[in-house]
């Protein structure tokens, strides 16, 4: 017996992979327009509900806040950290680097805004030459 699957139909469903994806080049976010706070990937201010955000482009560093390793559903330990970025606003993303080498404080810059397999930002090490007061 013969069964074609409708398999056709479900390939015009991907999303527009392939094409350029501007925010993979700088991280987007939004800035409040009524109380100016930033915020990330959200659709109204979380302080003053105002829903009139603008998007802005973030310079890209940051500080981490905190740091998790993860060991589950992945072939290597990976980190997802919450990192605070110089505009106020807190995004979750990975820090690129041996887990023990990364801490709460440490002062990262954006290496990649959108990670191709998982979408979320991914960060560097910034160099510190003056760890010795960090
Ligand atoms: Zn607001």
């Amino acid at each position: 017996m013969y069964h074609h699957s409708g398999s056709v139909a479900q390939q015009a469903a991907g999303s527009a992979a392939g094409v350029l994806d501007p925010q993979a080049e700088a991280m987007l976010f939004q800035r409040c327009a009524w109380c100016g706070t930033a915020t990330y990937h959200r659709l109204l201010c979380p302080v003053c509900q105002g829903s009139e955000l603008r998007t802005e482009r973030s310079q890209g560093v940051g500080t981490i806040r905190h740091s998790t390793v993860v060991h589950r559903n992945t072939p290597a330990a990976r980190n997802v950290s919450l990192i605070e970025m110089a505009e106020g606003f807190v995004v979750r993303g990975r820090v690129m680097g041996p887990p023990i080498g990364i801490h709460g404080g440490d002062r990262v810059r954006l290496s990649t805004a959108k990670d191709p397999v998982r979408g979320e930002p991914v960060f560097q090490l910034v160099d510190e030459p003056f760890r010795a007061w960090t």
